[in-house]
């Protein structure tokens, strides 16, 4: 069942977190949604969306937006006009590697995916919507943890009461109250810089390298 709340607490940015994006990526990301009560966030609007089950097809295609799923989050973006937008995503711990391979621009043409802790990986969002549908001082961001998958050889993550699954938990459910509590972009900046300094680096130079010079990291 797809899952939407508002929670509107007057003056202040706007918020969109969006999960379910595409696949069955909801069913790994909505209990995160369910755990945030009021006090995690900020005053201002804070928006969430949990997608149920929609075909597989990568942001990183036109295809997507495309899409009955694709409309719809861009119309949501279009309504809302969010100050801060997160995508929460889910992967295959078998593509990992590939994620955070420095080849990663070579071969799928947008920057690797850069680890906080725990396989948790941030980036930006979709090259196809950052500049088109938000402002330059937008906070966007993409978190991705591993899937829950039943099916999954790969027994790492196999688990959800499995220790390295609960460690990746928190670090995606610090990530998502911090950019809830953050009152703006500079507090948000501030708060990543002190806690992920290396990984704000490398967001930068990313940043520069697709959207151009003095373009923010986040
Ligand atoms: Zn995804």
């Amino acid at each position: 069942m797809s899952f939407f709340k508002c929670i509107n607490k007057g003056k202040g940015p706007t918020k969109l977190f969006l999960g379910g994006v595409h696949g069955n990526e909801g069913k790994t990301t909505i209990n995160i949604f369910r755990s945030l009560i009021a006090n995690d966030f900020s005053n201002g609007k804070n928006i969430i969306y949990s997608f149920d089950e929609t075909p597989y097809i990568s942001t990183l295609k036109e295809e997507y937006y495309f899409s009955d799923i694709g409309k719809e989050i861009i119309a949501i973006i279009k309504k809302y006009k969010p100050d801060f937008y997160m995508e929460l995503h889910c992967y295959n711990i078998k593509n990992y590697n590939k994620l955070i391979s420095p080849k990663r621009q070579e071969i799928q043409g947008v920057p690797p995916l850069i680890e906080l802790k725990n396989h948790v990986l941030i980036s930006s969002v979709s090259p196809l919507i950052r500049k088109k549908y938000f402002k330059k001082e937008t906070v966007c961001k993409t978190l991705e943890i591993p899937c829950l998958n039943e099916n999954q050889s790969n027994s790492y993550f196999d688990n959800i009461h499995d220790y390295n699954r609960r460690l990746a938990t928190k670090t995606y459910l610090n990530i998502v109250k911090l950019i809830a509590k953050s009152k703006s972009r500079e507090e948000f900046e501030k708060e990543m810089i002190a806690f992920y300094p290396k990984q704000v680096e490398l967001a930068k130079k990313y940043a520069k390298e697709i959207f151009g010079e003095n373009y923010p990291p986040f």
